[in-house]
């Protein structure tokens, strides 16, 4: 994502190595392609780094409302594994492949759609992928990530691409089995970082063919709401208010945040955000972008942004936050 000129500082704290905690397994659910042998910790090479927040205090599961924490680290462990994730390159297509396999695992029904992008570093190929989850009634929940990473020397995207990918897998895992009174459908969207200058143009490549598909089909006026997350799993993230996000559906997020216990995490504060909302938002689909604070982390869009920044427990967090708020929507 993007946003006004404000640019990070360079992160100065220095990754501690601590031991990998032996007890730690959360991650032999999840997957199932790599071809580790047992013994060696879920998803991690023994080049990668230690992450020192995989031990860090998760809720478990019965407290998030089923969203497992542990188990979208690992997750997000995963796709740093691929290495850096840029539209149109090896590494996303194998990206691709296992978010496809990932998600037909957990029972969903998957769509994808493939498109060119004309870029200004070229014609290049996307691929965005869709869940439908079918409700009882007319009317469509979208919720949305987008999975690419930018195009910067080194950058893996453990926070921006990884981890908001990793939650929404973890949510597709919970909500495919389920049916509610709408249907839900989950967009990983490919392109959404500029290939060179954020603009209206060079950006939102995936979210703004689905709208525009979605707009040509009719579909879009059946969406009642567009929750987006991006950059969610930072250890030391908070969320203020995105400022061009829907104000009700903003409510309806920050206010079960407040409820569940985490106001600190999700203060009563403002900061504006380009992202793939204003893609929905621009056709006048209500829309909200749970974001953290990217100008304050200090690792925003440089080789820093490493598994060693996410943490489980905000993960599990903003995933119960997520959970709950969906039970909000499906209830209206
Ligand atoms: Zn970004």
């Amino acid at each position: 994502m993007a946003s006004f000129s404000v640019h990070c500082l360079r992160a100065s704290w220095i990754v501690l190595l601590l031991g990998f905690p032996a007890a730690w397994v959360a991650g032999s659910q999840a997957g199932g392609t790599d071809s580790r042998t047992e013994g060696q910790p879920p998803f991690m090479s023994k080049a990668a780094k230690v992450p020192p927040q995989a031990s860090d205090d998760a809720p478990s599961p019965d407290k998030t409302g089923g969203f497992d924490g542990k188990r979208a680290f690992a997750l997000v462990a995963k796709q740093v594994e691929f290495g850096p994730r840029p539209s149109g390159t090896p590494a996303l297509a194998r990206l691709q492949d296992f978010l496809q396999s990932e998600l037909k695992s957990y029972g969903c029904p998957v769509e994808t759609d493939s498109f060119t992008a004309d870029t200004p570093i070229g014609r290049l190929p996307m691929k965005n992928i869709l869940v439908k989850i079918p409700g009882e009634k007319p009317g469509i929940i979208l919720l949305g990530t987008h999975y690419d990473t930018k195009l910067e020397h080194n950058f893996v995207g453990a926070d921006d691409g990884g981890s908001s990918t990793a939650l929404m897998l973890e949510l597709a895992r919970l909500l495919c089995p389920q049916r509610g009174r709408y249907a839900v459908w989950i967009a990983f969207f490919d392109g959404e970082e500029a290939m060179r200058q954020w603009s209206d143009t060079d950006s939102r490549y995936g979210s703004r063919e689905l709208a525009a598909k979605l707009a040509m089909s009719g579909d879009i006026k059946k969406i009642r709401a567009f929750l987006l997350a991006d950059i969610v799993g930072g250890g030391t993230a908070r969320f203020p208010r995105e400022s061009s996000s829907t104000p009700a559906l903003v409510n309806l997020f920050w206010n079960t945040a407040d409820r569940l216990g985490y106001p600190s995490l999700f203060p009563d504060e403002a900061f504006s955000a380009e992202d793939d909302h204003d893609s929905f938002l621009k056709r006048g689909v209500p829309a909200v972008d749970v974001i953290g604070d990217f100008t304050k982390n200090g690792y925003w869009h440089t080789a820093q942004d490493d598994l060693g920044k996410i943490s489980p427990r905000t993960l599990a967090i903003v995933g119960h936050v997520f959970v709950e708020s969906l039970k909000q929507l499906q209830s209206q």
